[in-house]
Parts: C-alpha cells; structure tokens; sequence
C-alpha cells in the first residue's frame, strides 16, 4: 500500500515571505520614492523589523484576525510594510483604488468591514471627502511622518504613521494561519453595478508569488532590480511586492511620479533590470526616451499586461531600445499574473516581426494556471490559434466567489473571463476583445483590440480606441478614436487608406475621431463606456 501524508504540512504563508527575505537576503536594498519628493532606502531587514511594529501597532489599536485594513496609497515603502504586517498577522489587506469614483470608494470601504485605513498624503483631499461616510473606520493613518501629515478639516482620527509605529516592538509572533484564509482583498473596477471585491488566500499570493519568479514569467533572482509600476493598489501590484522578496531581488518603488522623465531618471540610477506596467505608461516613457535621445542602460526586459500591448510599441522597445517585452494577461480575479509571452528558442531566431507578433499574443498559462476557450454554448473550442471565443481559466490563484456573494462564480469549475481568446496548438493565447466591445458587424466579429494595434501603427498615431456603434443594416459598425502625436496632422482618410492595407476591407471603421487625449480609467484603461455614451449614437 503506498502510504500518504509522509510530507510536513506547512501553510503557505504572507509572513513566511516576509522572513524568508529578512533572513536570506537580509541587506538587499529597497529604494522608494516618498510622495514628498525624496528618495528613501533601506534593506529587507528594516522593512521587516517596521513591519513588525506595524503588526504590533495595529494590535494594540484592537484589530485582530479577521479585522480589515484598507490602504488608499502608491507604491512605496510604507505600503509595503503593510502588506506585510496587515495580512501576516492575519487581517485582510483591502487595497482601494483612488481612481474609483468616491461614492465607490465609500461603498468598498463599508462593504470590506474597513476599521482603519492607511493613505498617503496625495488622497488627504479624498479622505476629506469620504471619511464622513465610512463609520466603520476607527482611524485614517497618513503612510508619512508627523512633519508631512497634513490636517484634514473635519476628519478627527487621523494619525501618521510613523507615530504610530514608534513606540512598538521590532519583534511578532506571526500566527500560524490556515493558509486558505483571507490575505487581500481588491474591488473589481467594473464600470456598472457596485464593484465586486476578490479575496486573495495566503495560498494564491504564495503560489503566484513563487511562480512569478519564473525565468519566463518575471524571471526575478538576486541578480535583478524590478521596478514595478503596476500599481499597488490593483491586483497586488502583479504580486511583485511578494515576489522580489521570494527572490532576493532589489525593489525600486516609484511613489506617485510615473511620468516617463521620472520613470526613466529612477530606471537609470537604481540600475534597474526589470519593470511591469500597463502600455499607457510605457507609451510616455518611451516618448520621452525617444524625444531626449536617451539609452537604457540597464533594462533586460518590461512586462506588460492590463490592456494589450501595441505591436509598434513592442517593436520599439525590442529593436530600437534592446528592451525585451513580455506580454501577460490576468485580471482581478486571477491575484496577479495568469499568462505571458513566451519567445522560445526556436521564436528567437525568427525575423523581428515574427518576434513582435509572437509577443503580441498574451502567450502560455503559468503553471498552476489553466485555460480554455469555449463557444456560446460553453462548448470546448479547438486548440487552433483562430477559433475564438469566450476565455475560461482555473488554477491555484483564481477566485471562486466574490467576497460575501453567496454562489460561486464558476461555470463547470471554470472562471469565465469576459474576455475573447483564441488559443493555438502551443497553448500560446491571444487576447482578441472583451465580450462587451467586440464590433459584431453582419454576423461577424471585428477585433477591437486588432483595429487598435493596427491604427497605433502609423506614424503620427499616438492612441487609438475603436467602440461599435449601432448600425441600421450591419447591427454595429467600428468608430475609430485617435489622439495624434505631437506636431502632426493625419487626417482621417490617409488613416483610412493605412488601415486598409492593415485589415480587411469589411473591418475599416466608418468613421474616424480625432481626440486630444482618450479616457483612461484608473487602471489604464481605456474607458470605451465613456466614449461609447458621447459617440455611441447610430451611424446611418
Ligand atoms: P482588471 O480586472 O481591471 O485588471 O481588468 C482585467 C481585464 O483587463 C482582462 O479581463 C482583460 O480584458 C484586460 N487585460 C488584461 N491584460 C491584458 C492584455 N495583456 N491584453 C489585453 N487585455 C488585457
């Protein structure tokens, strides 16, 4: 009889990352930018003793296992500590994006049970304006020190975080928790109804963290220097806080300055090798390299995901700049990172283009992770790189319900993602639109996000968005958006005649509008329902 349970069974902790980096790479360094202006840096080591006077301070406050804390911040030092101290001594981590709008923020701040909420000091004019609606909330703590915490009329409790941390202990206990147990929780950034929060276990954040550290996923090791742009405050930051201290790699934290000159000047001096971030700031940084004759010194490769990545601009970093670019898909519901691309070492011999469009599809499941695409009727379609249809994934880090929803959100043990995929032989997926903004024209599907890339790839195109809008004959039709690049004059038929060399005839949008910017939500998005309610009349 083969015998079981031969093996320890200890919980995959938040805390146990914690004290794996203190203790194994104890002096690697973590570089933040303050939200004042400065930069601030200090080793695993002093983040883990502060963490643990955070834990302490946050005991003696009264909050216990269970007890929520949310964070209203940008990534920087402080906010790591928290992620560390919250969820390690067993309490949920609620991160809240500021870019919600207020009566959202308010609604997820209630509805995650937050008794204190940590902020940085960019949102004092928000906590102003929120904190009389959340009366759960015991305390607002400015993530800064006395001398840069500033007043906020009407609000009472608020404390500064270095204050509260002082007096405290650089030594905790951290409980022994079930590892299924509540870490963090993020609200989804869905633009109808109430936001729907995530509860992520010790266990997805430990299993993705790990698996992050991936030569083809992140690839992180004490040999790198991630910078990750991501923002903390959404899908835990791809998981990177965790995942660099797995891995012994140097954090640089960018606070609030994600302009491409502040960005770039950071990526120079803290000699980093790696970044993550959606395409919009990738997009300012390289204007501004480009503008300024600028080099990366350092930079291996950038990891993109939340919207799909332009193949010009993927063009640009890999041929132009030596960058690499990894492509990866994920959302809210999957903790951080379920697929990247992936140039093999076959791919790698390719011609450039080859390359590029290889890196333009979201690429392979991460172990741990699986997915599938299926028709209408929830009907397995084939592995064939063009049948498309609904994204389903299942694994180790993806949600099964909504927090507090009482049934699941599984379809036959499958999250359905509202996303539209093809997946090849190779088990290489690619992103072709969300359900919601396929263009279904005469019965057929036209690809949002192709039209996008396409646009995208003439020279005086800075932006482009494309929506359907209803049409009498064909049911809807494409509207093309474009935000020229500085200095240029493309009018609508030369986009037209480019794009029609691109695409076929049928996919051509009807129409063309020139915009100075796009609406971009809080996640970098863009807001196709904001555009859809200005130009989303019926063409004739
Ligand atoms: P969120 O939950 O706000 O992070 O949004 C997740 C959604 O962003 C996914 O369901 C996709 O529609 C989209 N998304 C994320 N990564 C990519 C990508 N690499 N390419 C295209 N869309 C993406």
């Amino acid at each position: 009889m083969p015998q079981s349970n031969l093996m320890m069974n200890r919980p995959m902790l938040i805390s146990g990352i914690l004290e794996h980096g203190a203790s194994q790479f104890g002096d690697q360094e973590i570089v933040s930018r303050e939200t004042h202006g400065p930069l601030h840096r200090y080793s695993y080591a002093d983040a883990a003793n502060r963490a643990r006077q955070l834990a302490n301070a946050l005991h003696q406050m009264g909050l216990r296992i269970g007890s929520a804390v949310g964070s209203i911040a940008w990534n920087n030092y402080r906010h790591l500590e928290s992620y560390y101290a919250v969820s390690g001594s067993g309490m949920v981590m609620h991160t809240c994006n500021p870019r919600l709008h207020p009566q959202q923020l308010i609604y997820v701040i209630n509805h995650a049970d937050d008794e204190v909420v940590l902020f940085d000091a960019t949102f004092a004019p928000l906590v102003k304006g929120i904190a009389a609606h959340c009366p759960k909330v015991r305390a607002w703590v400015c993530l800064a020190d006395a001398a840069n915490t500033p007043a906020i009329d009407g609000v009472a409790n608020v404390l500064n975080y270095e204050d509260l941390i002082a007096p405290h202990s650089h030594t905790f206990d951290w409980p022994e928790l079930d590892e299924q147990s509540g870490a963090a929780l993020c609200y989804t950034s869905g633009t109808t109804g109430n936001p729907k929060g995530v509860l992520y276990s010790h266990r997805a954040i430990v299993m993705n963290a790990t698996a992050a550290c991936l030569p083809d996923v992140l690839g992180l090791s004490t040999q790198e220097t991630i910078l990750p742009v991501v923002p903390m405050f959404h899908i835990n930051a791809w998981c990177i806080p965790y995942a660099a201290l797995v891995a012994g790699t140097k954090l640089v934290l960018p606070g609030p300055k994600l302009d491409g000159p502040s960005l770039f000047e950071l990526m120079d001096t803290e000699q980093v090798t790696i970044s993550a971030g959606v395409p919009t700031i990738w997009m300012g940084l390289i204007q501004h390299v480009e503008q300024n004759n600028l080099r990366f010194a350092h930079m291996k490769r950038t990891c993109v995901g939340g919207s799909a990545m332009p193949m010009a601009l993927i063009a640009k970093f890999m041929d132009n700049y030596g960058v690499e670019v990894r492509h990866g898909w994920g959302m809210t519901e999957t903790t951080a990172v379920a697929t990247m691309s992936n140039l093999s070492r076959a791919d790698r011999q390719r011609p450039a283009a080859e390359q590029h469009a290889i890196v333009a599809k979201q690429g392979k499941a991460v172990s741990g992770i699986e997915i599938k695409v299926v028709d209408e009727n929830g009907h397995d379609l084939p592995r064939d790189g063009s049948s498309q249809g609904e994204l389903m994934v299942r694994g180790q880090w993806i949600v099964e319900r909504y927090f507090k929803a009482d049934k699941s959100a599984l379809v036959d043990g499958w999250f359905p993602t509202g996303d539209i995929a093809t997946i090849d032989a190779q088990g290489t997926m690619q992103i072709r639109d969300r359900t919601k903004d396929v263009i279904k024209t005469g019965g057929e599907w036209i690809s949002s996000i192709d039209l996008e890339n396409a646009a995208v790839g003439h020279p005086a195109v800075a932006m482009a968005a494309v929506i359907g809008v209803k049409h009498p004959k064909w049911d809807e039709r494409p509207l093309l958006f474009i935000v020229r690049k500085p200095g240029q004059s493309v009018e609508k038929e030369e986009i037209l005649a480019f794009l029609a060399t691109k695409v076929a005839k049928w996919w051509v949008p009807d129409d063309v509008v020139f915009l100075e910017s796009l609406p971009v939500g809080g996640t970098g998005k863009v807001q196709k329902n904001d555009l859809r309610k200005e130009y989303g009349g019926v063409f004739s």
